[in-house]
């Protein structure tokens, strides 16, 4: 019998995981099917998945620190976070995973000579993305519109700011994890933080895709080497498919046939 996996969220309508996975399934001739569901509860997240008789699962916002709690065992880096979104069944037990910052890390590959990293923003995916980058022993600042979520940082010992204290030095690359710009036509920050930040960076990434933020247009008018969150995207679902095939497929392939979903 085919397996059959899904994406929770709330809400969900808008994932492109499902044509994501089902096309590298059709293409691969891999007997599965993706589909996702809506999920308001967090805590039903685990009797969900049992109930569906899924063999894996990806989940988005706003479950990925409940997938952490409905797993029976965490490997690798989502252990570090607390932060899960991949799992999949094994013997029975539900195993998590993060590729999300191995995703990110995919999507750089082609920016070279990192050393230095400004993030913009202090959320999940920031957390996940800085406890990457630090594993790599790269240089992060991170600067946040308020200062409560900045203590996770510093921890770290990142060097932190809010807008008002922030004083504009050098970075290879600048990161917006910030979600200004998916539904507005917001910044990051102010605009005059902005325009100092864009004359001293090599690269500009954002983790939004399917829209150029105002922050990328500012980057692409300066003609600053630029990328969205589609290839971020791509790299934590290859990765996922990766994990739900049991590694029976070829990587490159998978990557090939996925990318075909974003021309659908
Ligand atoms: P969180 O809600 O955890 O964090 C949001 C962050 O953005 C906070 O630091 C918040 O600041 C800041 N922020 C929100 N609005 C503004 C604004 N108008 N101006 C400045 N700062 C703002 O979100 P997530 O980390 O979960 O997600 C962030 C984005 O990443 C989303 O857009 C999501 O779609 C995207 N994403 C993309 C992925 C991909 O594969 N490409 C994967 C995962 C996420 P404050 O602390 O002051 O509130």
């Amino acid at each position: 019998m085919g397996k059959l996996f899904s994406i929770f969220g709330d809400p969900v309508s808008h994932s492109r995981s499902p044509l994501m996975h089902n096309c590298v399934f059709k293409h691969l001739s891999y007997d599965a099917c993706y589909t996702r569901t809506h999920l308001v509860d967090g805590d039903k997240l685990r009797d969900t998945f049992l109930s569906l008789k899924l063999s894996g699962a990806n989940i988005t916002v706003p479950h990925k620190e409940a997938a952490y709690k409905a797993c029976d065992e965490v490997r690798g880096f989502a252990n570090k976070v607390g932060v899960v979104n991949t799992i999949v069944l094994e013997d029975n037990k539900l195993i998590g995973y993060n590729t999300d910052a191995d995703g990110f890390m995919y999507a750089i590959s082609e920016f070279k000579d990192i050393k230095t990293i400004l993030v913009l923003g202090a959320g999940g995916t920031a957390k996940a993305l800085v406890s990457r980058f630090l594993e790599d022993k790269l240089k992060v600042s991170v600067i946040n519109r308020s200062e409560a979520r900045l203590a996770y940082f510093k921890e770290l010992k990142c060097d932190t700011y809010t807008w008002d204290k922030f004083e504009v030095k050098k970075y290879d690359l600048i990161v917006n994890t910030t979600s200004a710009g998916l539904k507005d036509d917001n910044l990051p920050a102010p605009k005059d933080i902005i325009d100092k930040l864009l004359k001293n960076t090599n690269f500009i990434a954002d983790v939004i895709y399917g829209t150029l933020t105002p922050f990328l247009k500012l980057a692409k008018e300066q003609g600053i080497t630029y990328k969205d969150g589609a290839d971020m995207l791509l790299g934590q679902g290859v990765l996922a498919n990766e994990l739900f095939v049991d590694f029976k497929l070829n990587k490159n392939d998978i990557k090939k046939a996925m990318e075909k979903s974003f021309l659908l």
